[in-house]
């Protein structure tokens, strides 16, 4: 057996860890409920114990090299403290990193969730043996990672890869940081069902308005289903949400000139309905793209995972923009903190 290092995803509402050997191979992984409301004492206590049990039963054939632990939130990387976590109210000035290395007597790293999940899709997902990617997660909000030479770029102090807060729209709708218009106002799972209550105020949705009235957990998904189904007004909101997307990926592109930008979170899922609209806003507005773009991008994020594997590969080789949808889901988080737990610097 390999040596092992343990990946763990410390959300609002769920805790997972995973054991995964220094290749890449998943040993176990196992879920429990983050019962935050009990208290950061009992989150602590819980995940230690689960840690300690995996590493106490994969240590009978090989190393335990560390633990790497995903946060939803601000981490200052010098001191291993949290500094913001929306999630994890109680959590602030409270030496997490110092107090997990005292339990377990080893190595533990601590990484914003997002940088994370990009550093899972870098070493083991879309963008495996591509050293400079980023990835833009498409959920509630935005999130965002940098990998640069297979490592996160964390910027000054660990804040690098705001891209849901570039701005878009300069007298926009107000967003939570403070700023107005910016990219997760626009293209987020909550953009969508905006835009969609906009529509529906309008009157000019009734097909929305009835799918609103009667399903109770209406939101981005009902949204996309509706224009799968051919909905006029649903399918122009994901083209809405596709251009705002491609003049968000327009200025990363110009920016950063990576090999390849991946795609994650619940809305990527709805790649048919907003990448033809984000292609076309990335040309227009990208002149390193357009000069980088390959001949077919809608197909590297519409094939099946083996044929999406080959057309990157080959679109890599003629040193092209790729713009493509994450594969490991919400397991990238996991494989990227075992990653982090394992590199030095
Ligand atoms: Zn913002």
């Amino acid at each position: 057996m390999p040596d092992f290092s343990i990946g763990v995803d410390l959300g609002g509402t769920n805790l997972r860890i995973a054991a995964v050997s220094g290749g890449g191979q998943l040993l176990e992984k196992v879920t429990l409920g983050t019962k935050v409301v009990l208290g950061r004492d009992h989150v602590m206590n819980e995940m230690c114990d689960a840690i300690q049990h995996l590493s106490g039963k994969y240590e009978a054939t090989g190393s335990f090299l560390g633990a790497g632990i995903g946060i939803p939130g601000i981490i200052d990387m010098q001191t291993g403290m949290l500094r913001k976590s929306a999630n994890l109210p109680g959590w602030a000035d409270y030496p997490v990193r110092a107090e997990i290395e005292r339990r377990l007597g080893a190595r533990v790293v601590l990484e914003n969730d997002a940088n994370a999940a990009a550093l899972g899709e870098q070493w083991l997902g879309a963008a495996r043996d591509v050293p400079n990617m980023a990835v833009v997660t498409l959920g509630t909000g935005i999130g965002g990672g940098i990998v640069l030479g297979g490592k996160i770029w964390h910027g000054m102090n660990g804040m690098a890869g705001e891209f849901g807060h570039v701005t878009l729209e300069p007298e926009g709708h107000p967003c939570g940081c403070g700023n107005r218009g910016c990219g997760e106002q626009y293209a987020s799972a909550s953009a969508i069902v905006r835009m969609a209550r906009e529509a529906i105020a309008s009157g000019a949705a009734p097909s929305l308005a009835k799918a609103a009235s009667s399903d109770a957990e209406f939101g981005a998904k009902s949204i996309y289903n509706l224009a799968l189904q051919g909905d006029e007004h649903a399918q122009r909101i994901f083209r809405t949400f596709g251009r705002y997307l491609g003049i968000l990926l327009a200025g990363l592109v110009n920016v950063l000139n990576l090999d390849m930008y991946v795609l994650g979170g619940g809305v990527s899922s709805a790649w048919d309905a907003f990448a033809p609209n984000m292609f076309e806003e990335l040309r227009e507005r990208s002149l390193v793209y357009a000069a980088t773009a390959p001949t077919d991008p809608l197909r590297s994020g519409s094939l099946g995972k083996e044929e999406g594997a080959a057309a990157q590969t080959e679109s890599r080789s003629q040193r092209k923009t790729i713009i493509t949808r994450a594969l490991l889901g919400s397991d990238a988080g996991l494989y990227g903190a075992a990653r982090v737990a394992v590199q030095t610097g």
